[in-house]
Order: C-alpha cells, then structure tokens, then sequence
C-alpha cells in the first residue's frame, strides 16, 4: 500500500463485519427466549388440571397463546405447576 492511499474495507472484511452482526443478534434473541422457563419444567399440559385450573384464568397469560413466565406456544386451555390464579 503507498502512503497516500487510505486503506480500503476489503470484502472479506465486510461480510465477518456483517456474520458478526448477524451472531450479535442471535444471541440477543436467543438470551431473550432463555429468560422463559421450559414447559417440561413446570409440567405444562395442554388441558386444564384435575381442579379445572387453565391458563385463560392464570395471571401470567398472555392471549392468544403465549406466557410472561413459559416457554412456548400455550394453549388457553391448558396448565402448569406456576400457575397463579388472576385477581
Ligand atoms: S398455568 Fe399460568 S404460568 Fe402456567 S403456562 Fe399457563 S399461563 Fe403460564
């Protein structure tokens, strides 16, 4: 390279500068979806329990189908061990 010649971004360079971006933001979302517990480990199932508890009446439900605290699509009709009745 001469002196007078600023150094140029070669593609090479671009493309690890745009996978890195790319990584950076997998991560991001992946963190986000690890903050919810797995279904497994709250024994979720997808009807309600023995004492007619489901998620549509649980505090942490989030209609149509999803939970503030549980991982996963959530059937409104379903439950699991956190389940906290709504006030
Ligand atoms: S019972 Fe409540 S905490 Fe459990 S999955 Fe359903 S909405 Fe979420």
């Amino acid at each position: 390279m001469h002196d007078n010649e600023a150094p140029k971004a070669s593609r090479r360079n671009i493309l690890r500068a745009g996978a890195a971006i790319v990584a950076a933001g997998v991560v991001v979302k992946h963190a986000a979806a690890e903050d919810k517990i797995e279904k497994s480990l709250v024994g979720y199932q997808d009807k309600p329990n023995a004492n007619g508890q489901h998620c549509s009446v649980c505090a942490n439900f989030q209609a149509p189908a999803s939970c503030a605290i549980v991982a996963g699509t959530i059937d409104p009709n379903g439950w699991c061990g956190a389940f906290a009745p709504k006030e």
